[in-house]
Parts: C-alpha cells; sequence; structure tokens
C-alpha cells in the first residue's frame, strides 16, 4: 500500500493505472477505521482494480458547536487497516492543500440537505457536498463506495453526481452492525458503558416498526408514534426525529411503499447516532 499526502502525490500514483485503463475504487473515510469502512473498502477491492481509501477529517461538515476538536484521530492504527484490507492508496489529504484561504466555493444540493440531519446540522451536507465535490473531480475515480449507513449523506451525494454530470458510479453499502445490533460508528466510542443497551435499542425498535409498516398493521402516523415511545421506554433522552420517508427525494410518506427507508436520528447522553432501515 502507498501512502500519499498532497495531490500531486496522489497523481503520480494513479497515473499508470489511469494510462493502462484500470478502474479505481474510491472509500472516503474520516479515519477511526472499522469494520464498517473495511466493508466498504473490501467491497471496492473486490469490483475495482485500485482501491483508494482517504483517511480525513472535512472541517468543513462540522458545525461550530460540533466534535470537530475531538474526533477520534489515529493515523497510524488506520494505515494499519487500510492496508489490512488491501487498499492500494491511502490518501491522507491536508486541509490546507484543499481548503487554502482563497478557496471559496460552496457546492450544496439545499432541499435535500435542509431535512432529517440537516434541520439541526444546517451547515453540514453542504460541508460534505462541497468536499466532495473537489474530491471526486480532482480523483476521478471510476466508482465511489459509501456506507447506507449515513443513509441522507448516500442519497445527496447521489444527487451531486448525478447533477454534475460526474463520470462515476455511486456504489453503497449495507450497514455493519454490532452483534446486538448497533450500527458500527466512530462516534460510539462516546458512549459510556450504562448507554451502550440504550444505543443498541435504536436498531432493535427500528427492525420491529419496519415490520410492522411492511404488516400495515397501523397508519405510518400512528407506528411512529409507538416507535417514539419505545425509544423514550428505552431511555432515549432525545429523539432529533423518526421518519419514514421516499429513498430519492426523502419526503416523508404517508403509506408505505416499496423501497421507503426508515430513518432515525436520536440522543443518548450527549451522543448523537444515526441508524436507518428500509421498509
Ligand atoms: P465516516 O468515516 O463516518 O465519514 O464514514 C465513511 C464512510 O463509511 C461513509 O460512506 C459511511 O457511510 C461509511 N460507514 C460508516 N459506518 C458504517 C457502517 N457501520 N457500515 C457501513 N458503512 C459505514
Amino acid at each position: 500500500m502507498i501512502v500519499v499526502r498532497s495531490t500531486a502525490e496522489l497523481q503520480r500514483a494513479l497515473a499508470e493505472p489511469r494510462a493502462e485503463g484500470k478502474s479505481i475504487g474510491y472509500v472516503p473515510t474520516m479515519g477511526a477505521l472499522h469494520e464498517g469502512h473495511l466493508a466498504l473498502v473490501r467491497e471496492a477491492k473486490v469490483r475495482d482494480d485500485v482501491v483508494v481509501a482517504s483517511i480525513f477529517v472535512n472541517p468543513l461538515q462540522f458545525g461550530p458547536d460540533e466534535d470537530f476538536d475531538t474526533y477520534p484521530r489515529d493515523e497510524e492504527r488506520d494505515l494499519g487497516l487500510c492496508e489490512k484490507a488491501e487498499a492500494d492508496i491511502a490518501w491522507l489529504p491536508t486541509a490546507a492543500e484543499l481548503f487554502p484561504p482563497s478557496f471559496g466555493l460552496t457546492v450544496a444540493v439545499p432541499r435535500l440537505s435542509a431535512v432529517l440531519c440537516g434541520e439541526g446540522r444546517p451547515t453540514h451536507f453542504a460541508g460534505v457536498t462541497t468536499e466532495m465535490s473537489k474530491i471526486l473531480i480532482l480523483l476521478a475515480p471510476t466508482a465511489v463506495y459509501l456506507g447506507e449507513k449515513d443513509f441522507q449523506q448516500l442519497v445527496v451525494l447521489r444527487a451531486v453526481v448525478r447533477d454534475l454530470g460526474l463520470p462515476l458510479e455511486v456504489r453503497s453499502v449495507p450497514t455493519v452492525r454490532e452483534v446486538d445490533g448497533l450500527a458500527l460508528s466512530s462516534r460510539n466510542a462516546y458512549l459510556a458503558v450504562a448507554e451502550r443497551p440504550i444505543a443498541a435499542a435504536l436498531f432493535r425498535i427500528l427492525s420491529e416498526l419496519a415490520t410492522k409498516l411492511r404488516a400495515e398493521t397501523g397508519s405510518v402516523a400512528t407506528v411512529l408514534d409507538a416507535g417514539r415511545a419505545a425509544l423514550t421506554q428505552a431511555g432515549v433522552q432525545r429523539i432529533d426525529y423518526l421518519a419514514l420517508v421516499d429513498s430519492e427525494s426523502l419526503d416523508p410518506v404517508a403509506a408505505v411503499t416499496a423501497g421507503n427507508r426508515l430513518v432515525a436520528a436520536i440522543r443518548v447522553g450527549s451522543t448523537r447516532l444515526i441508524d436507518n432501515v428500509e421498509v
């Protein structure tokens, strides 16, 4: 595995595979890698000739009161895991190069970015879409691999790729979970031991609700109300949202159709957790 930092080094490393017409699979991450990230690398490894994994805590996607400074960072461990998952190139860009003081661009998908997570994090998705647009144009991969865990991010980035007409495929990978169902996340490290079972209740309750929605045992609104009550009962202090949405427009739906997504964001102590299941 080659480790590169500057975009010049990255382009040098990719020159030969590009000239040979090899496919390039790209896995963007913010580090603090876990099996969820590695599943993306492994999927890229199966489908593409060259796999680039990036590790970059993107400053643009953090709000002023969010955890940019304390976000877990462990470069050495992450590089070891990238190597183990057989990434070919680990790219560690610097904020100084990607976003110099002169940087003034914003790429945004306002409608998809204002809802769900966007309500509580109004600048988050513009930070993601601006950074990813720059990186996808620079890197020009054949495919980008994204986790279903961050479902809204996946939908927003699909829209960026479509609207910019970028010649690449967006490939999604199912959420990797702990044995108790908790979606792996770098932020799970913030959970106290006593909060762990509360966090695990999220996926259990989402799965139960999805079963009820599929069976149409009540109106969508009734099932979601029962879900909110179950989350509170399980010890969840705050529910940012629990919604059944269309999987492309993210608009709330009042009646179930195939492929709808049940999405949720909750707070367990001071940790914000998100998860989703297909209905
Ligand atoms: P992050 O490092 O949190 O920015 O995540 C980088 C990529 O890994 C995103 O595409 C995430 O959706 C994906 N990812 C994070 N957690 C998981 C998981 N538990 N299962 C699958 N993919 C994940």
